[in-house]
């Protein structure tokens, strides 16, 4: 195989990390009605209640609604790619600076920014198994410290279009992104498609654990010993990262080959320097999590300190 193939091929899997699986399709979610979400606030025996004062009849006819799959704008490596992807939360929208309260008693075990969120804020329920999140907020009037806050503890306040996650230049109109999740945060990875703080990603969020935010909260029923967790193999998480890591490592293995056979000793340590800046790229650029590239990156390069010896004894 040509060396040019070889990197080919490389370059190739840079871009599966984008890719959308092939599997089954999101099932469509019912937009629900609007309930009495005052009463629900007002009632201390009920678990939970809506983050705002209302929730209006707006809210489920023209934002993004739980599983909704939508074209969303992804930067990969400095470019801009549109991505058909699925949206994890509801959104609901409000002017600057609308309080925003827990849906539930609970421990904050989040408040900081994170990326297009601007300020986030994660509530811990894990006396019901869930954990709840509260995007595009404002660091600019509150921000509220990892605490135990009760069912309709204020939480934060809605942010201004230029603070909640856009910038002067690329405001963001001000909404509410709120996601439920069975589980508590720390079950779930800080990167790739499960991890905690995903607001739209490729994966079915149905499938895996993402809650409808207002129908749990209508329906108020919570199952006995909480929501279940989802249930993941390895290669569910990992699946794209390990097949990823895998043609890489056949193709460092065909250039160490190439290396020997043609004695070219620089070529010994492209392979393993190639991938390594692979994985720091897409664990920088925060698009994938990829410990499986890492180590074979590592594993390449140890290769290929081996492989450049033999050429040399040769010699
Ligand atoms: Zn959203």
């Amino acid at each position: 195989m040509k060396r040019s193939g070889i990197a080919c091929l490389m370059l190739l899997a840079i871009l599966l990390t984008s890719c959308t699986r092939p599997g089954k399709p999101c099932p469509a979610m019912d937009k629900i009605q609007v309930a009495d979400t005052e009463k629900f606030a007002a009632d201390p025996s009920l678990p939970f209640r809506f983050p705002l004062e209302t929730y209006e009849k707006d809210d489920i006819e023209s934002h993004a609604w739980f599983c909704e799959c939508a074209l969303v704008d992804r930067k990969i490596i400095n470019t801009k790619l549109t991505r058909r992807m699925y949206h994890a939360a509801e959104d609901y929208h409000r002017p600057a600076g609308t309080p925003v309260y827990a849906i539930a008693d609970g421990v904050v075990s989040f408040s900081g920014k994170a990326g297009g969120y601007g300020w986030l804020v994660i509530v811990d329920h894990p006396h019901y198994n869930i954990y709840s999140l509260y995007g595009h907020l404002s660091p600019s009037r509150w921000k509220i410290d990892p605490v135990p806050v009760k069912k309709g503890q204020l939480l934060a306040y809605l942010g201004d279009p230029w603070e909640n996650g856009g910038s002067k230049k690329n405001p963001l109109e001000t909404h509410l992104h709120l996601g439920i999740r069975a589980g508590q945060r720390a079950d779930y990875p800080k990167k790739g498609q499960w991890r905690y703080m995903a607001g739209w990603i490729k994966l079915c969020p149905s499938s895996i654990g993402w809650l409808q935010p207002s129908l749990l909260i209508n329906n108020q029923a919570v199952p006995s010993g909480g929501f279940k967790s989802p249930s993941p193999g390895l290669f569910d998480i990992w699946g794209t990262e390990t097949v990823i890591s895998l043609i890489y490592i056949a193709c460092g293995f065909i250039m160490l080959v190439l290396a020997f056979r043609k004695r070219i000793p620089w070529l010994s340590f492209a392979p393993g320097i190639f991938v390594a800046v692979v994985w720091a790229v897409l664990y920088w650029r925060d698009i994938a999590r990829t410990y499986y590239l890492l180590a074979a990156a590592v594993a390449m390069l140890l290769a290929g300190i081996m492989t450049f010896k033999k050429i040399k004894e040769k010699r």
